[in-house]
């Protein structure tokens, strides 16, 4: 099945990195999929999926999570300020931090729940116009900020490279930015380029259309 295709690709991208094997964790990632198909990939035993809406998620996953108590899920989209709640109360860990209210935010919630989700800042490597993220120019400062004025634990670094750009170079960067801030978990690499982002140390890689097929419709 493309579960285990993929698990067998990230196996073999870790060695010929020269990497432990299990040092990259796949977030299967199931915006847009059928339930059957999330049925069945839990049904094949795993348990880490990554989901990009905070509504998506809250309609199907509780019910997932009473069957599965090892389940682990990951907010890989954008958080809008008025969900951080709700995205704190329900995810694992959030890649998407990406501005000052929202780490204040972050930190509020997680302050009143008791939760602690894995935090990711997500950097802009591309410097896009209409992707989130902060600038890598910004990078240190917004760690910094997050980590002093909010007291907030940062696990990594996550980042969508553009589409029409070598996403080598990207990674490249995310790994160095990361480095300079002594984060140690990297969020890259999709269903294109995954074997890459290992190569460039990837240590949490997203992968959607990969593990589960085509999405039912295009994202918005
Ligand atoms: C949809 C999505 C993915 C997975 O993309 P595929 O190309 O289907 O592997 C990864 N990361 C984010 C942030 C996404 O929104």
């Amino acid at each position: 099945m493309p579960l285990t295709d993929v698990m067998e690709q990230i196996r073999t991208a870790e060695a010929d990195a020269g990497r432990p094997a299990g040092a990259t964790k796949l977030i299967a990632v199931s915006k847009k999929q059928p339930r059957a198909r999330i049925e069945t990939v839990l049904a094949a035993g795993h348990r880490v999926f990554g989901e990009n809406r905070v509504q998506e998620a809250a309609d199907r996953w509780p019910p997932y999570r009473e069957q599965h108590p090892d389940l682990e899920l990951h907010l890989v989209g954008a958080l809008q300020s008025n969900k951080v709640g709700a995205a704190v109360a329900m995810f694992d860990a959030i890649h998407s931090l990406d501005r000052p209210k929202l780490a204040t935010r972050v930190a509020a919630a997680m302050a009143a729940s008791g939760r602690a989700p894995e935090l990711f800042v997500q950097v802009n490597t591309g410097e896009e116009p209409n992707k989130s993220g902060v600038l890598p120019a910004d990078t240190d400062e917004f760690v910094a900020f997050c980590r002093d004025e909010c007291e907030l634990t940062i696990a990594g670094l996550m980042a969508i490279p553009p589409i029409d750009e070598a996403a080598a170079l990207h990674f490249a960067l995310l790994a160095k930015l990361a480095e300079r801030n002594g984060l140690g978990a990297l969020s890259m690499g999709m269903s294109a380029d995954f074997e890459t982002a290992i190569a460039f140390g990837a240590t949490h890689v997203r992968i959607g259309t990969a593990v589960f097929g085509e999405r039912e419709s295009p994202p918005p």
